[in-house]
């Protein structure tokens, strides 16, 4: 990439360096390959129980599969189908763990599971379903589920198909809106306590010492490309869907089982329309009877999913043309008025589900468990699966395995406890009662600090100490989400933003508004001419990059069949 050889020169110019010195020469206990939210919360859960952590990503924090999900923090009420209830168990207490440590960006989502006519679920199945779930999760915060009577549904969702509904389920899980954010929390929260985080850092081979892993050799893919050393006695691979890839980088020692069989799921993005649901839909399909969900979501509507194995090219994964038309259909099908058509998506996208390797297996019913396999190679360990909605608890299970094969003392575990750095509040009063005291003293219109609350949490407060520092980082850089020239800023000096994707797609979030962000790169450049000393190359670069990657969000209209 044209900006990475222009960072790699700008930093050349000014005499700085990207890896620290010392690096390999310092004796780390452990080093996490991935920060997507399975490294992130290793390395907050290592770090915070005293370990001394090395995290390492070969692109930007949450870069991979984490940005592509569908957001949700929930039980999975589908695993039930599977019989999974360990698994929703277990999703539900974490889900109440982050309703309570991330108040800021986890919130409460009702959901209405509509029942129709000759569907693969029917009423006895679902309220069966749904006094489950609502066992699973004794002592929950959130409400019961209720069952609806047709008439109830339509009263509450208006815009539902009416043919054939037979009433509903309205049910509550919950909703990250901006899981790039969950991550970046978890990796401050590590960075507090000690921790090292490298991002644009390729982990091209595992060392090792008489028959046990020792470190790793990794690329500095910004500056200028050269090879640096780290040494650890224990090495987790958390790189998601490329674990294989990592693993293939310790030869032999690394095993030769295949240990993932991702999935790939894709999402459109669409403008909200007149009457568009408020709560989110759970619906099953016509087509093959999967249950996808339409969801509010960032001022327009998330509808996802899809699953289909995947085995083509990781740095690009796009959302197929039948993937696109499967979801408009069903959409459509599902809310008739919402007419949508190919040039009704703003932008789609896709990931792929790190899912444990399973010989011919509807895609569907692959366990979303998570494993912790260590290799015959002693200390490395690789993470196969894992959700949003469960890294914390299985941080907290490979944390604890890492102190046993150290042989000490296992520390007792606090990241259920202790809040994220945007919930935490200075007098103590809890984040809800901050977030209503915010927008009056923060000066700023009522859209961007809203905003500001949703993003950095009590951490917005640092946003506005640097906007009062210029009235340009004061003006909103983009007029759709109301973010604020401060924020791009904020996130190379403070956040570990590198590049202008990493600002606006994974720090600020301005490049998931309808535009994919192409409304506020120019202005992005500009502020970072001005305040981080960028040169003209550099931005024009970092604007050339940028678009070039969004690109692959956009549906080709003309291709429209529907
Ligand atoms: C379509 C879809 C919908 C989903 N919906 C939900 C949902 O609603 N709720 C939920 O709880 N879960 C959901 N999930 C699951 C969840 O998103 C993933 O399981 C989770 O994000 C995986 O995180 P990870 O950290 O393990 O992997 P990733 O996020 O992929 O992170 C792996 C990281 O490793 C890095 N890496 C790779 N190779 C190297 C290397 N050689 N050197 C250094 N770094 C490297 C990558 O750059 C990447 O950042 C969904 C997944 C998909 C695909």
């Amino acid at each position: 990439m044209r900006a990475y050889k222009a960072r790699g020169r700008f930093l050349k110019r000014q005499m700085m360096r990207r890896i620290p010195q010392d690096i390999s020469g310092t004796a780390f206990d452990v080093i996490v390959i991935g920060a997507g939210i399975n490294g992130a919360c290793i390395a907050r859960d290592a770090a915070t129980r005293g370990l001394r952590v090395l995290l390492l990503d070969k692109g930007d924090l949450s870069c991979g599969t984490t940005s592509w999900s569908t957001r949700l923090i929930h039980g999975g009420l589908r695993y039930l189908e599977h019989g999974e209830l360990g698994l929703v168990r277990e999703s539900l207490r974490e889900r109440e763990t982050l309703l309570r440590i991330a108040p800021h960006l986890v919130r409460p989502l009702p959901l209405l599971l509509p029942i129709y006519e000759g569907a693969r679920r029917g009423p006895l199945t679902i309220r069966a379903g749904m006094l489950a779930y609502d066992l699973l999760s004794p002592g929950k915060t959130l409400p019961r589920h209720r069952m609806l009577s047709r008439a109830e549904a339509l009263q509450h969702t208006p815009v539902l198909e009416a043919k054939g509904l037979r009433g509903a389920a309205l049910f509550h899980d919950a909703q990250v809106e901006y899981a790039e954010r969950l991550v970046f929390e978890n990796a401050l929260s590590a960075l507090r306590r000690g921790a090292r985080i490298l991002t644009y850092a390729r982990v091209e081979r595992l060392l090792s010492e008489r028959g046990r892993v020792a470190g790793v050799e990794f690329t500095d893919l910004l500056g200028g490309g050269g090879r640096h050393t780290a040494h650890a006695p224990l090495v987790v691979n958390v790189a998601g869907p490329w674990v294989d890839e990592v693993l293939a980088g310790a030869g032999d020692a690394g095993g030769v089982e295949k240990l993932i069989g991702g999935t790939k799921g894709s999402h459109i993005v669409v403008a909200s329309f007149p009457g568009a649901p408020e709560t989110a839909l759970y619906i099953e399909a016509q087509a093959d009877a999967r249950p996808f969900f339409i969801i509010p979501w960032d001022e327009k509507l998330l509808v996802g999913t899809t699953d289909e194995m995947f085995t083509g090219d990781l740095e690009r994964v796009e959302a197929g043309t039948a993937e696109i038309e499967y979801l408009i259909g069903e959409t459509n099908r599902a809310i008739p008025s919402a007419r949508l058509t190919r040039a009704s998506v703003l932008y789609a996208y896709a990931g792929v589900r790190p899912l444990p390797f399973i010989r011919a297996r509807e895609e569907g019913g692959i366990t979303r468990r998570h494993f912790i396999r260590e290799s015959r190679f002693g200390g490395l360990f690789s993470i196969v699966g894992g959700k949003l909605t469960t890294s914390r608890s299985l941080s907290e299970q490979a944390v604890e395995m890492l102190f046993e094969r150290l042989e000490r003392r296992v520390p007792a575990c606090t990241t259920a406890r202790e809040l994220l750095p945007g919930a935490a509040t200075a007098a103590g009063e809890g984040f809800h009662a901050y977030a209503e005291s915010f927008p009056s003293w923060s000066g700023l219109p009522a859209k961007s600090s809203s905003r500001l609350l949703k993003i950095y949490g009590t951490r917005a407060e640092e946003v506005c100490r640097l906007a009062a520092e210029h009235a340009e980082l004061r003006e909103p850089i983009s007029e759709e989400t109301g973010s604020i020239g401060a924020e791009v800023v904020f996130a190379f000096r403070h956040e570990l933003a590198e590049t202008l994707g990493d600002c606006l797609l994974r720090r600020t979030l301005v490049g998931l508004d309808s535009s994919a962000g192409t409304d506020a790169v120019e202005s992005a450049a500009r502020l970072s001419r001005k305040f981080l000393g960028w040169d003209k190359r550099r931005a024009a670069c970092e604007v050339e990059d940028y678009l070039r990657y969004v690109e692959r969000f956009h549906v080709k209209k003309t291709e429209a069949r529907l």
